[in-house]
């Protein structure tokens, strides 16, 4: 433990902090406390919003140094509320978005505080994408360290199989490299196992090719319907090829009504026909919507 006060660190920090530090009478921090479910109320007693990788070390040995509990806010999206804390220090990284593709390496590096939006436009940029979230606005770094489905599963696996590498800075403060050749049992704990185990500065994934057009979207039935439409989904997608995922939920209509209906989500990825792939799924009942088609891979879904 530091033997100088918190306050007093933090003036020492302040003039070298890239981002912003800030505490609960500042401006801003009522924005930066929000996360994705407006239910959860905490106040941390200082929000880090790290810019760079120094940040992060100043906020973690800042925490450390002085015995403060500590959260990490990637995309903000965990609906427990996981990025943030009552009277501890979250490490926002929201502000950290640095993404760079290699096209010819079919690499991708991006920072913890990307979402899954801002990585596939950067990534399409260059006919590219990995396996990430379903929502535009889940954040990279939470979802991939929990595992990570996506529209992509079926041909390219969970997030953590597309994942290289990470950048971490563990509790001591240190900046290690996580991969296979590097730091492998630590690699092996992030891919699945959260976010304890250091931030996650950056993240470099695999690329693949996919797109600009894929065949998707979502087809739904009545909600009375729903037992065959689920005896549907679990029949058709016990044989689908790898270039088809497909996700089944029981959902209110997009259009706000509240009407409840039995929905079918699809994703065909790859270069045979998705028109007729998607045939069977178009085909069977008396859907109440269609959106099921050619779609472009860079589409923003939000909820
Ligand atoms: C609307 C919605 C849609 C979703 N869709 C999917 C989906 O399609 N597929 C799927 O697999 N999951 C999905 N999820 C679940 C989602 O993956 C998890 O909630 C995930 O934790 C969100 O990541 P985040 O960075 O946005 O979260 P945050 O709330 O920022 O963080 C979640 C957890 O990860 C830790 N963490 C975040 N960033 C870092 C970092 N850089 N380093 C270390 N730890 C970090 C946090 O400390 C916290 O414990 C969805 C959730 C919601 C609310």
């Amino acid at each position: 433990m530091s033997n100088i006060s918190i306050s007093d660190a933090l003036t020492q920090i302040t003039p070298r902090f890239s981002g912003q530090l800030l505490q609960p009478t500042d401006a801003g921090y009522e924005d930066a406390r929000r996360v994705h479910n407006g239910l959860i109320d905490k106040r941390p007693f200082l929000i880090a919003r790290c810019q760079n990788v120094a940040d992060v070390v100043d906020a973690v040995n800042l925490a450390r140094e002085h015995g403060i509990e500590v959260a990490v806010r990637g995309g903000g999206h965990n609906v427990a509320g996981r990025a943030t804390l009552d009277g501890g220090i979250m490490v926002d990284l929201s502000l950290m978005k640095g993404i760079h593709v290699d096209p010819r390496a079919h690499t991708a590096r991006a920072q913890g505080g990307v979402t899954w939006g801002e990585y596939n436009r950067e990534t399409q940029v260059h006919g590219l994408a990995s396996t990430g979230g379903v929502i535009s606005t889940t954040g990279i770094a939470g979802l991939t360290l929990g595992g990570g489905l996506g529209w992509l599963l079926g041909k390219h696996g969970l997030a953590i199989d597309n994942l290289r590498s990470a950048q971490l800075v563990t509790a001591e403060g240190q900046v290690v490299t996580a991969s296979n050749d590097e730091e492998p049992a630590l690699f092996w704990a992030i891919r699945g196992g959260g976010g304890n185990f250091g931030v996650a500065t950056s993240l470099e994934y695999t690329v693949h090719p996919v797109g600009p057009m894929i065949s998707g979207g979502l087809i739904a039935h009545p909600f009375a319907r729903a037992r065959d439409a689920l005896r549907f989904f679990r029949d058709t997608t016990m044989s689908l090829p790898d270039d088809l995922t497909v996700f089944a939920g029981l959902i209110h209509a997009p259009d706000g009504s509240n009407v409840k209906l039995a929905a079918l989500l699809a994703c065909h990825c790859g270069t045979a026909d998705g028109e007729a792939t998607l045939k069977p799924i178009k085909s069977f009942g008396s859907p109440v919507i269609d959106a099921l088609g050619p779609m472009k891979q860079h589409i923003q879904t939000v909820i």
